[in-house]
């Protein structure tokens, strides 16, 4: 059986669970979805997401309880959104605790005061898509290995590199399955 675990530190965990759960069902696809909080629990996943929240919090308890490096080593599968972008990257405009797995860099609560949190449309995968930025980050740059996903005003919204996918926004918050539907894809690709 494959199993995604929702990282269970800080963020918006529930709301990850609940929209992976109705993907796994949409797609018909046999996943066990549950939230886990220990390096041992992360150890038997076949993929991570990594919720919104504060990343500097969830960076910290990642390298405490072990996390960081049982994802680093075990090469797992992770999405990451807002919080969980930023943790993806290789390099923030702060002192925290990366993973690191994604050859960008990302500014953080970047779309400015007025625009602190807001909802628009945006496209990715060549559909039209809800975009709810809370004091959202951008990606400043990306390496060769990098795909953009999706940009908004000019600034890049969402990558995938590899096994990892991340995006500015919060999927979770919207209804709309469809890059979880994606990242469970992914996970059953790289499990194969
Ligand atoms: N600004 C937060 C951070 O960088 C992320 C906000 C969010 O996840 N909604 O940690």
């Amino acid at each position: 059986m494959t199993t995604i675990g929702i990282l269970n530190l800080q963020g918006d965990v529930s709301e990850h669970f609940e929209a992976m759960k109705k993907a796994a069902c949409d797609i018909g696809k046999n996943v066990d979805v549950f939230k886990v909080k220990t390096s041992d629990e992360v150890s038997k996943c076949d993929g991570i997401i990594i919720s919104g929240g504060e990343s500097t919090v969830i960076g910290n308890l990642m390298e405490e309880t072990g996390i960081k490096k049982v994802i680093v080593d075990q090469n797992i599968p992770v999405m990451g959104t807002c919080a969980g972008m930023v943790l993806l990257a290789k390099k923030t405009d702060y002192e925290q605790p990366l993973l690191g797995l994604i050859d960008m860099e990302v500014k953080r609560n970047a779309f400015g005061r007025q625009k602190v949190s807001f909802e628009d449309d945006i496209e990715i995968f060549g559909k039209k898509f809800k975009g709810i930025f809370i004091r959202a980050p951008y990606i400043e740059k990306v390496g060769k290995s990098v795909d953009i996903l999706s940009k908004y005003n000019e600034r890049i919204v969402a990558v995938k590199s590899g096994k990892y996918i991340a995006t500015a926004f919060h999927p979770e918050l919207t209804g709309d399955t469809t890059i979880h539907e994606y990242f469970i894809k992914e996970v059953l690709n790289c499990a194969e």
